[in-house]
């Protein structure tokens, strides 16, 4: 009798594992790593064998009951990494095994994801008398991989035709025909590198050939090439016989971006993104572990793709807070990558044209990354003028509407002209705070310097702290009666254009327009192609910026992110306010960005105005430092939720109590615990949402004290689900 040790995915504890009789049946498929469905305290979970052992105890011992998949996307190194990930990440081994394997595809559906491919037209006789068959071939052939009832919606037919030409043999199931192989690509017509990019390609040469891992950081403004570092550091890769690994933000992850690279690598790519069927991605990983495909560029679970031996791993816009996974375990792709590489000794290349903080200290001098800088774009074209508006002094001249007397007048030349223009809306949150317009003041948190954010019973509280006032009826600061709360979107942003312009042709792009697939794409293929001359949209508008009819583009006011209740506000204001203005006006008519803010003087905005990375860096160091938040400092945060408030707090109350004395201070040396406190935002989905953090100088620290409480917690809050970030984005 064989007894496999199996790891569930199920928040157990964290190493724990549990043993399973193998059934005769199953012998020959329940290998190691294979994912298998267990019994497991009355019900059916999914969990992965590590391996084979008699336990110690074999009494009530249970079967395994299915092998859902004998051969998922699991190694030695990937096992490794989950290994790290249950320390790193304080998730079970399970959870972290399913999450690099991805979700469970069955062999008939990997089979069918193949698709349909068409006969050769010279064998397409009698079909005469049937133009709906000969419609769908031609479609066939011209898109071939398209399954049953995609080629049917696409040809314009019933599945009955396609059911018909498969019967005939006109059609059959099959693979897509393969573009080249990249070798045979034309080396002479790679462009020339300038001396800065071949420094970086040099060193990042070396480094490949070192056994030893390392780290390097790629800044360089927009146009300045870094994509073309990327793909010759890749080509360096593929010739030692290893392979790459290049993330992107999923909405970078454009046709334009994928033909960029196929056309250097031909069918060595293969691309993983949240858009491809459940097949289609067991395809693409398939051809990935079997060797086929040796570059693999993908969103932030790529970076779990089952190479056999890794050389090179790529994450551009690596400051983007997307690499982020929001769900347990709630890993950070940057640390994960590293960790990969590490274990086999390869490369990690972090480019950004804004660095996260973090990643530019750890590149300073002395620091475990080393930088490399491309400080001039490829095209010599000189970047936008920035102007920033004074909210504080059209208001103090009368003017109270949304949009500046100047963004009205550079509108409506715009509209004269018959140009384009990007309205945009700098917000990823919806928390409301409160800003003095008469001197720019905004309430914030007395102990964590957050900005406090507006409850519907009119009080102000830190999401940090907890820290509680009522709104202030005038300025703290100056004495005025013009303070009050803030919050604007995309529709009141439309109707004021309207009323402004009447009859102006807009297109609206927010989380309620988009909510659809495809949806994205379609407005903005609408706003490029289409009459529409303004385009209003919050972040998930920065593609659109790469339109070259658009000249004018509009930041409705940077408040927005200023004041969003998260120490990273000032550095993702620097984030997004750079980015539009590196890439508003890439086209000949010279582009003009216009900032409205009540804050002008705000390094955050001076800073971007000027595309001046370093001073924003050094300034928001010595703000980081005085308050302690990180790079100076490592936060975890426990989110509690549950259906009823008061078990919410409780189990809030339960864990500040494990961690802190009588006087309220924290039992450990150099850790701060803040909370229980409402998170940033207070409900989703009828379930309350409270938090604490615990703030330390040494990450492993923090970590083990959390370890600690979430084992003497155990299943003691049944109603209330505990979640744990480490390094919270
Ligand atoms: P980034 O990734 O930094 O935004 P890219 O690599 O996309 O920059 O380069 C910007 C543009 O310049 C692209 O059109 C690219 O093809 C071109 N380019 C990059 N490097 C060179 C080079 N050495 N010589 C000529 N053109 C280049
Ligand atoms: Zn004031
Ligand atoms: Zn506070």
């Amino acid at each position: 009798m064989a007894y496999a040790e199996v790891a569930v995915s199920l928040p157990v504890g964290l190493e724990q594992t549990f043993h399973y009789r193998v059934p005769e049946s199953l012998t020959g498929e329940a290998v190691q790593y294979s994912r298998v469905e267990v019994p497991f305290s009355g019900r059916t979970v999914q969990g992965f064998i590590l391996g084979f052992s008699t336990p110690p105890q074999l009494k009530h011992l249970k079967e395994i009951k299915r092998v859902l998949e004998k051969e998922p996307f699991l190694n030695h190194h990937l096992y490794e990494l989950a290994q790290w990930m249950v320390q790193r990440y304080l998730c079970s081994l399970g959870d972290a095994l399913q999450c690099i394997a991805g979700s469970p595809v069955g062999q008939q559906k990997a089979e069918r994801s193949r698709g349909l491919v068409a006969a050769e037209e010279g064998s397409w006789v009698g079909l005469a008398r049937a133009p709906k068959q000969k419609q769908a071939l031609e479609v066939a052939l011209a898109r071939p991989g398209l399954r049953k009832s995609q080629l049917a919606k696409t040809a314009g037919v019933s599945v009955a035709v396609i059911e018909a030409l498969l019967a005939k043999g006109l059609l059959r199931e099959g693979q897509r025909p393969e573009p080249v192989a990249w070798e045979r690509l034309d080396r002479e017509s790679w462009p020339e590198l300038t001396a800065e990019q071949s420094l970086a390609v040099h060193e990042l040469t070396e480094a490949l050939q070192n056994p030893v891992p390392s780290a390097w950081l790629l800044h360089g403004v927009t146009g300045s090439g870094k994509t073309e570092v990327y793909l010759r550091a890749i080509a360096e890769t593929l010739s030692m016989g290893r392979q790459a690994i290049v993330l992107v933000p999923e909405i970078s992850l454009t046709p334009q971006m994928v033909e960029r690279f196929q056309s250097r690598f031909g069918s060595a790519v293969a691309v993983l993104h949240s858009a491809l069927s459940q097949g289609e991605k067991y395809a693409e990983k398939a051809r990935i572990r079997n060797g086929q495909a040796t570059v693999v560029l993908g969103a932030r679970s790529a970076v779990f793709a089952p190479v056999a031996n890794l050389g090179l791993i790529i994450i551009d816009e690596e400051h983007e807070s997307s690499y982020k996974q929001e769900e347990t375990p709630k890993y950070h792709t940057r640390e994960v990558a590293l960790q990969r590489v590490a274990l086999a000794k390869g490369v990690v290349l972090l480019g950004s044209a804004t660095p996260a903080l973090e990643s530019y200290c750890r590149a300073r001098p002395g620091g475990p990354y080393r930088l490399l800088t491309l400080s001039r774009r490829v095209d010599r074209k000189t970047l936008p003028q920035v102007q920033i508006i004074d909210l504080k002094k059209e208001m103090a001249e009368g003017n109270f509407s949304i949009f500046s007397r100047p963004l009205v007048r550079a509108l409506a030349r715009r509209l004269e002209r018959n140009e384009k223009s990007i309205l945009f809306l700098n917000r990823r949150g919806f928390a409301t705070f409160v800003v003095c317009r008469h001197c720019g003041q905004v309430m914030r948190c007395p102990h964590c310097e957050i900005s406090l954010t507006l409850h519907s019973n009119g009080r102000l509280r830190c999401h940090y702290c907890g820290f509680g006032v009522r709104s202030p009826g005038v300025c703290p600061a100056c004495g005025s009666k013009t303070i009050r709360s803030f919050g604007v979107g995309t529709q009141r942003v439309e109707e004021e254009l309207q009323k402004l312009f009447p009859g102006c042709e807009s297109i609206r792009m927010d989380a309620d327009t988009t909510s659809r697939k495809g949806s994205h794409k379609k407005l903005l293929d609408q706003f490029r192609q289409g009459g529409a001359k303004v385009l209003i949209g919050t972040q998930m508008i920065a593609k659109g910026l790469d339109i070259p009819q658009v000249t004018l583009v509009g930041v409705v006011s940077a408040d927005l992110s200023l004041h969003m209740p998260d120490f990273r506000s000032a550095e993702r204001t620097f984030q997004l306010l750079t980015q539009v203005a590196g890439r508003a006006g890439r086209g000949e008519i010279a582009g003009e960005v216009m900032i409205q803010t009540y804050d002008p003087e705000h390094y955050s905005i001076t800073t971007a105005q000027n595309h001046d990375f370093l001073t924003f860096y050094a300034k928001e160091m010595t703000v980081r430092q005085a308050l302690r938040y990180p790079p100076y400092s490592h936060l975890i945060r426990i989110l509690f939720t549950g259906l009823n408030e008061a078990d919410v707090i409780g189990a809030g109350q339960w864990w500040r109590d494990r961690l802190v004395n009588e006087n309220g201070a924290a039992n450990y040396q150099g850790i701060e615990i803040l909370g229980p406190a409402p998170a940033g935002i207070p409900k989703i989905k009828d379930r309350y949402r409270w938090q604490l953090m615990i703030k330390g100088s040494v990450s492993k620290e923090i970590r083990q004290i959390t370890r600690s409480v979430l084992e003497q917690a155990g299943i003691r809050f049944k109603q209330v689900s505990v979640s744990i970030d480490v390094d919270p984005v």
